[in-house]
C-alpha cells in the first residue's frame, strides 16, 4: 500500500512543496504539490529524484569512530563519549580557537543546520569559523552590512511584478534562483517577458537564461563590480538619479558622485570588454524603466571586487528609486524574523573585529575565510595556536575550498576531528567520528534562511514524511547532543540546549518593550509553547514572537505552530511590501551609501581598469541535475550534459589543438588537473569554464557511483590566496589557467 506525504523539498534554494509517494518506508515518487502556496506544483530533476537522494544506499546508517587507525560502525554512545573525549582536551590545553567549526552549505537546508550551529560555536567561544558563505555570497552580506546596518538584509527582485530586469553572474535557469528564493524562477522570467517586460543577462556564458534574455552582454569575467560603477557614473553624468520615496533615508548621495566620477564608461570599456555606448544605454534603460531591480549572484561575488560588485547592485537600486517598492528589490518579512523594532539608529555592521592567525585576514560576519582553513591548521605562528580539532557540520571542504590537497593533508594532522555528514566523503573520510543524520525524509523541515530570501512572504513546514529509522538518530538530536559532547556537557539531556535557547530568548523578549510580550513572565511564556519536540518548541516561539505571530495571545489571530499544522500546504502571507526605514540598522539609522570601507576599497577598483588578462580565465558553471558535491552520488542525476568537462570556444580550441571530447591540461596557481575539453561557442573567447563539487577519486569514501564518474576538483586550480579583501570570499571565477591538449588516452 502506497500514501503520500508533503516535504519541502531540500535540494536548492526555491523551496518547492513535494508531494512524495510512499511503500513502506521507501519514498518511491515525488511531484510538485499543486496546492503549495509558493510553489503550486513546480518541480525540478533533482526534486523529481528525491527517492533516490533520499534512499542512497551509500548513506551512512550508524556512527562510526575510528579505532587503529580505521572508521568501524559504533553506537551512538560510543560516537559521543569519543566526540567529548576528543574535543574537551584540546580546549582545556590549547583555548577555544584551537577547535575550528567549517559549516557546509546543506545546514542552511535543515532545521538543525538553522538551529543548532549558534549555540555550538557560542558554547564553544571559538573564533575559528569558516563556512560555505566565503565561497559564494560573503560579498553580498558584507555590502548589505554597510549599507543598510544587517548583513542579512538582503534585498531580493521582486519577479513577479518587475518591468525590467539586469541580471549579473546569475543563471536562475540553472540554479532556479539564488538569495532569491522563487520557485519556478524560469516562469517567473518568461512571464516577465509575456508582460512585455525586458530581461538583461551580464554574464561571460552565453548561459540558457542569457537565451532567454533581451539582451545578453558577455562581460569578461572579473569585471561586473567595473561596469556597474560606469553605469552609476552614467546615472549621475545625465542626471537620472531619482531616489523617490527613499530620499529621506539615503545618506551619501554626494559623495558617491566623486567616487565614481572616474569610472566613465569609455574608461572601463576596455576592461570589461563592453562598448561604452552600451554601458550608458544599460544605464539609461534601468533609469526610464517604470519599475526596475538588479540583482548580482555567484559571478559577481566570487571574484576580486566581489563586495564592491555587491555593492553597486543596490547602489543601483537606490539611485533609480527601485529599491524597498513594488516591482523593484525589497526586504521580505519571514514569519521567524524577530519581532521588528521601530525605525531608528542601530548598532551598525562592523568589519574586522578580529583577524585570522597566520594571513591576517579580517573576519567578516564572525567568519575567516575557508580559503584560510588549511593553513589555520598546518602552519605555525607567534600568534596562537593552530587549529588542532575540527567540528565539520555537512560540509565538504576538501572539494569545496581552494586547494583541497593542502587541506586533504592538514586534516590528516588534527588530534581530533568529527564530521556529521549522511556520507563518507572527501572530507568526512579524515574524521575520528562520523555522525551520520538521517534522511531528509525521516526529518521534519522549515526553511528559517530562504524564507528570508523570498520573492513572496509565505510560511510553511512539514513534518518527517517517514518515522525515524530505528538506530537512527533526528538531526537536531545529533547536533545538540554534539553541542553538549564539545562544551563539557557530555550526557546531559539534549533537549537542555532546547530549553536554554528558549529561556535565553523568552528572557530577552520580555524585557524589550516592543515586544508583544513585554513584561510578562519568561517562564509562564515557555510553558505554553506547543510542538512535540525541542525544535518544534523553538520554531513555535519564533512564529509567535515574530512579525506575524499571536504574541502569546497579544494578537490572537496571529501566527503560532498549531497555525501551521493545520495548513499542510502553507500559509501564504502575501506580497513583498515596502519596509524601510524599519530594517534599517545602520549607525545613522539610513542607507549609508558610501560607507567606509568601501571608500577606502575603490582604489583597487580604479587600478582595475588599467589591468588586462592576456590568457585564458576559468569560470565555474551550475547544472540544473546538481548542486554543489552533494548528488554525484545518485545515478539519476549525473551523466547527460552534467559531466565534468572543460567547456572552451571552438576557436580558443583550435588555436590549442584541443579537440572535442579529448583530455586537456588545466593548470592553475594551485594545481593542475586533466579534464575532456567539450568545445562550445557559449564560452566567451578567452574564458573556459570546469562545475566544481568533483573530483570523487580519493580513497577511503564510500560514493560508489560518484567513484565510478570522479571528475576532477576545479578548487584544485587555486592556491588560497586569491580573496575579495573585505569580505574574505574567494576568487573563483576569472581566474587565470593555461590550457594545454594531450595525447587521447
Ligand atoms: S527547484 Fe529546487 S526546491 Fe524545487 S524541486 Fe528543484 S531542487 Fe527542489
Amino acid at each position: 500500500m502506497s500514501r503520500t506525504a508533503l516535504r519541502i523539498c531540500p535540494l536548492c534554494e526555491a523551496t518547492c512543496g513535494l508531494t512524495l509517494t510512499i511503500e513502506g518506508t521507501k519514498v518511491t515518487g515525488a511531484r510538485g504539490d499543486r496546492d503549495d502556496v509558493f510553489s503550486k506544483g513546480f518541480i525540478c530533476p533533482k526534486g523529481a529524484s528525491f527517492g533516490a537522494v533520499d534512499g542512497d544506499p551509500d548513506r551512512l546508517r550508524t556512527p562510526l569512530v575510528r579505532k587503529d587507525g580505521e572508521l568501524r560502525e559504533a553506537t551512538w554512545e560510543e560516537a559521543f563519549d569519543a566526540v567529548a573525549a576528543g574535543i574537551r582536551p584540546v580546549v582545556e590545553r590549547y583555548g577555544a580557537n584551537s577547535v575550528g567549526v567549517v559549516l557546509g552549505n546543506p545546514n542552511v537546508h535543515t532545521m538543525a543546520g538553522a538551529l543548532y550551529p549558534a549555540v555550538l560555536i557560542a558554547g564553544l567561544g571559538t573564533r575559528s569559523l569558516f563556512t560555505a558563505s566565503t565561497v559564494d555570497q560573503m560579498p553580498k552580506h558584507v555590502s548589505s552590512g554597510l549599507l543598510f546596518g544587517d548583513a542579512n538584509a538582503i534585498p531580493v527582485p521582486d519577479l513577479d511584478r518587475t518591468d525590467h530586469l539586469l541580471l549579473i553572474g546569475a543563471n536562475p535557469l540553472e540554479s532556479n534562483g539564488s538569495l532569491c528564493t522563487a520557485a519556478d524562477f524560469p516562469g517567473k522570467l518568461k512571464a516577465l517577458k509575456a508582460r512585455g517586460g525586458a530581461l538583461t543577462v551580464i554574464d561571460p556564458r552565453r548561459t540558457r537564461t542569457a537565451k532567454l534574455a533581451d539582451r545578453h552582454i558577455p562581460v569578461r569575467p572579473g569585471t561586473d563590480a567595473l561596469l556597474l560603477a560606469a553605469m552609476t557614473h552614467v546615472l549621475f553624468d545625465e542626471s537620472l538619479v531619482d531616489l523617490g520615496e527613499l530620499g529621506p533615508h539615503v545618506e551619501g548621495v554626494d559623495e558617491l558622485v566623486q567616487a565614481v566620477r572616474e569610472f566613465t564608461p569609455e574608461a572601463v570599456a576596455e576592461a570589461c570588454d563592453v562598448e561604452a555606448a552600451l554601458i550608458r544605454t544599460l544605464a539609461r534603460e534601468l533609469a526610464a524603466a517604470p519599475t526596475a531591480a538588479v540583482y548580482g549572484r555567484i559571478g559577481s561575488c566570487t571574484v576580486p571586487y566581489g563586495t564592491l560588485a555587491s555593492w553597486l547592485v543596490d547602489v543601483l537600486n537606490i539611485l533609480t528609486g527601485n529599491l524597498d517598492r513594488p516591482g523593484g528589490a525589497l526586504f521580505p518579512q519571514a514569519a521567524t524574523d524577530r519581532t521588528p523594532r521601530p525605525a531608528g539608529p542601530g548598532h551598525g555592521f562592523q568589519l574586522a573585529r578580529w583577524h585570522s592567525r597566520v594571513s591576517r585576514h579580517p573576519e567578516a560576519k564572525g567568519e575567516l575565510p575557508l580559503s584560510a582553513l588549511a593553513e589555520e591548521i598546518d602552519t605555525a605562528t607567534d600568534e596562537g595556536e593552530p587549529i588542532r580539532a575540527l567540528v565539520a557540520v555537512a560540509a565538504n571542504p576538501v572539494l569545496s575550498a581552494p586547494d583541497g590537497d593542502r587541506l586533504d593533508k592538514a586534516l590528516d594532522a588534527l588530534d581530533f576531528m568529527v564530521s556529521v555528514d549522511p556520507y563518507l566523503n572527501e572530507t568526512s573520510r579524515h574524521a575520528d567520528v562520523v555522525l551520520p543524520p538521517p534522511p531528509p525524509s525521516q526529518s521534519p523541515h522549515h526553511d528559517f534562511a530562504f524564507n528570508t530570501l523570498a520573492v513572496r512572504n509565505q510560511v510553511r513546514y512539514t513534518r518527517a514524511a517517514v518515522p525515524l529509522e530505528p538506530g537512527r538518530m533526528a538531526e537536531t538530536e545529533i547536533l545538540a547532543r554534539l553541542t553538549l559532547a564539545a562544551t563539557g556537557m557530555h550526557g546531559a539531556d539534549p533537549g537542555a540546549v532546547d530549553d536554554l535557547v528558549v529561556g535565553q530568548t523568552l528572557g530577552k523578549a520580555v524585557k524589550d518593550p516592543h515586544s508583544p510580550v513585554h513584561g510578562r513572565d519568561p517562564r509562564e511564556l515557555a510553558a505554553q509553547l506547543t510542538g512535540d519536540t525541542g525544535p518544534e518548541r523553538r520554531l513555535d516561539m519564533m512564529l509567535r514572537l515574530g512579525p506575524y505571530g499571536d504574541g502569546f495571545g497579544a494578537r490572537p489571530d496571529g501566527l503560532g505552530l498549531a497555525r501551521l499544522l493545520a495548513a499542510p500546504h502553507g500559509i501564504d502571507l502575501g506580497p513583498l511590501r515596502p519596509r524601510l526605514p524599519q530594517p534599517l540598522k545602520t549607525r545613522s539609522g539610513r542607507i549609508e551609501l558610501l560607507p567606509k570601507p568601501i571608500v577606502d576599497d575603490l582604489p583597487r577598483l580604479r587600478e582595475g581598469m588599467r589591468q588586462r588578462t592576456d590568457g585564458l580565465v576559468l569560470v565555474g558553471r551550475r547544472h540544473l541535475r546538481s548542486n554543489n558535491s552533494w548528488m554525484h552520488n545518485v545515478p539519476a542525476l549525473t551523466g547527460g550534459t552534467n559531466r565534468c568537462t572543460l567547456h572552451i570556444h571552438p576557436e580558443d580550441a583550435e588555436r590549442l589543438g584541443v579537440r572535442d571530447g579529448e583530455p586537456v591540461r588545466v593548470k592553475g596557481a594551485g594545481g593542475e588537473v586533466t579534464a575532456p575539453a567539450e568545445l562550445t561557442d557559449q564560452m566567451r573567447q578567452g574564458v573556459v569554464s570546469l562545475p566544481h563539487g568533483w573530483g570523487h577519486d580519493r580513497p577511503g569514501t564510500r560514493l560508489s557511483h560518484a567513484a565510478a564518474d570522479p571528475g576532477v576538483n576545479v578548487n584544485q586550480l587555486l592556491d588560497g590566496s586569491l580573496l575579495d579583501p573585505l569580505s574574505g570570499n574567494a576568487v573563483l571565477n576569472g581566474v587565470p589557467v593555461e590550457v594545454a591538449a594531450l595525447p587521447a588516452r
